[in-house]
């Protein structure tokens, strides 16, 4: 899953993304209210942690403005300032949880995977595709009962394809879905794992059909290797 962390300490910072990456979710980090509304505007996020005092534009504000663009992703709360009435008013503002500084990574990792898991999945932390049975959460794939061996860069592949079943996926969407701002994926490297992809979920019922000029679909498929 892609994440946005909007944090200026960077103490605080260096911990959470250093515990969402280790969950292979993709990080980005902005570090003050305005870098962080125009990364929402140009990104898509499955999940914003979202810390209130920044510097530049408040986090209230960025809150403010995403949930008026009509934008319905999850929103973590992490905030110095308390008080129920601090709390009744973010959440009005649109905020889906709310955690007060200083908090355990435990408590924090808890929140991101009950957010993650309402949100991605509606309620339901699988999907389903014929033979192929994905568990967002646990980040685990299976073909019938046979579990299947993916990397971090398999699984987020397998998920962005698997959530758009029936779609068409392109290129684009898929590097926006498996990297943050530090990393690069390459055509070759994209076509690499695609190709790894493919290979893993061969005689599974499932494949992955390229569209020309388009992106590519993940089908039910009669088994043979696609070109
Ligand atoms: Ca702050």
């Amino acid at each position: 899953m892609r994440i946005l962390l909007a944090e200026d300490d960077a103490a605080i910072a260096d911990g959470i993304c250093a515990s969402l990456r280790q969950h292979n979710h993709a990080v980005d980090h902005a570090t003050d209210g305005r870098l962080a509304d125009a990364a929402l505007r140009d990104h898509e996020y499955d999940l914003l942690v979202l810390d209130l005092g920044l510097p530049q534009l408040d986090g209230s504000e960025v809150l403010r403005r995403l949930r008026s663009r009509g934008a319905g992703l999850p929103v973590l709360v992490v905030t110095a300032r308390d008080g129920l009435a601090e709390r009744i008013r973010v959440l009005d503002l649109g905020a889906d949880d709310y955690l007060v500084k200083p908090f355990a990574l435990a408590e924090f990792e808890a929140r991101v995977r009950a957010l993650l898991r309402r949100s991605s999945t509606h309620g339901m932390p699988e999907l389903k595709l014929g033979q192929l049975r994905l568990d967002l959460p646990g980040h685990r794939a299976w073909v019938g009962t046979t579990a299947l061996e993916l990397t971090a860069r398999e699984f987020g592949l397998l998920e962005a394809l698997a959530r758009r079943a029936d779609r068409v996926t392109s290129r684009a969407q898929l590097v926006e879905a498996l990297c943050n701002w530090d990393e690069e994926l390459t055509d070759n490297g994209l076509d690499i794992a695609i190709h790894r992809l493919r290979r893993k979920l061969e005689g599974s019922g499932t494949g992955v059909r390229t569209i020309r000029g388009l992106g590519y679909l993940l089908e039910e498929s009669s088994g043979e290797a696609t070109p």
